[in-house]
């Protein structure tokens, strides 16, 4: 994956939360930097809380409303990431940047499939901990989207997590998957689709596994514009990406499959009642189907009883 080396790079898409310092300040995750048994399922719990109905984000946004002070002065400061990314040829050198142009370009595409029913949100970048709308949660929690504040959150260090701990293979376009993937959960909650879902229901064919699996679907319709999509100045900002990318991208999806994560990061046996993003194939199905027709129309993953 190669960004577009003149492009112009817009940081206000992230609110960065991390506080303390430059460059430092990475090492704040639960388990010892990694992702133990602990944080998968504190993962899959609060992805099922956050990617669910408005009802629990709603509930827990009340409870956080209850409990605010806390994690007040987790203020943004962009300083950084305003002096260091500024073109897309910082973005083929700091995954920071890169993320940065990720956001840019899932944004544009959103906007020019849904027009003004697109809202553009921000991604907080956050160390260790973070407060949200839907409750607190730690690097642990992975990645999410929290439908109460609309805000996309993620401890960048998730990513060498996935390397790590999941034994992905990594790269730009993992990470641009990952982002891609939180704001179909943004477009689900414009759309009102995370309604349809009956909050903390698990299994294959599940509500939950559902609007995951279409959250997959999203990311892959976005990656097959991303060489096209055009940035304010009409310039795309992603000039390429390889079939090595989309390959390294599968292997992720693989990777966060409940089955794989059952077998090699829980118990070892593999439980479908309790799956809530899908098994590794469905992920990769959903993810090439997106990808392949570039048609989000081609992700109502709520209308087949073929799930994959
Ligand atoms: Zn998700």
């Amino acid at each position: 994956m190669r960004y577009s080396e003149g492009a112009d790079l817009d940081p206000s898409g992230v609110q960065d939360r991390r506080g303390g310092g430059f460059g430092g300040g990475r090492g704040l995750a639960v388990g010892g930097g990694g992702l133990g048994l602990v944080g998968v399922l504190v993962l899959v719990l609060f992805q099922v809380l956050g990617g669910g109905g408005g009802g629990t984000g709603a509930a827990l946004g009340q409870l956080g409303g209850q409990l605010g002070g806390l994690g007040e002065g987790q203020t943004a400061d962009n300083t950084q990431l305003e002096q260091q990314c500024r073109t897309g040829a910082d973005a083929n050198e700091s995954v920071d940047c890169a993320v940065v142009a990720d956001i840019e370009s899932i944004q544009d595409y959103w906007s020019g499939v849904l027009g003004p029913d697109y809202r553009p949100t921000d991604t907080v970048f956050f160390n260790g901990s973070v407060r949200t709308d839907c409750g607190g949660a730690t690097s642990g929690s992975g990645p999410f989207y929290c439908p109460a504040d609309r805000l996309v959150y993620i401890d960048l260090s998730f990513f060498d997590t996935l390397q790590q701990q999941f034994g992905a293979e990594g790269g730009l376009f993992v990470n641009a998957y990952v982002i891609a993937h939180e704001y179909g959960h943004h477009v689900q909650n414009l759309l009102g689709i995370n309604q349809q879902v009956t909050p903390g229901e698990t299994g294959p064919t599940s509500g939950t596994v559902r609007l995951e699996l279409q959250a997959d679907c999203f990311a892959g319709a976005w990656a097959n514009h991303a060489e096209t999509v055009p940035d304010e100045s009409g310039q795309p900002l992603i000039a390429e990406i390889t079939q090595d990318d989309v390959d390294r991208a599968l292997d992720a999806a693989a990777r966060i499959g409940d089955d794989f994560i059952q077998q090699n990061l829980g118990g070892g046996t593999v439980d479908q009642d309790a799956f809530t993003h899908g098994s590794s194939e469905q992920r990769q199905r959903w993810f090439s189907t997106g990808y392949q027709t570039g048609d989000p129309a081609q992700c109502d993953t709520f209308a087949t009883d073929d799930l994959g």
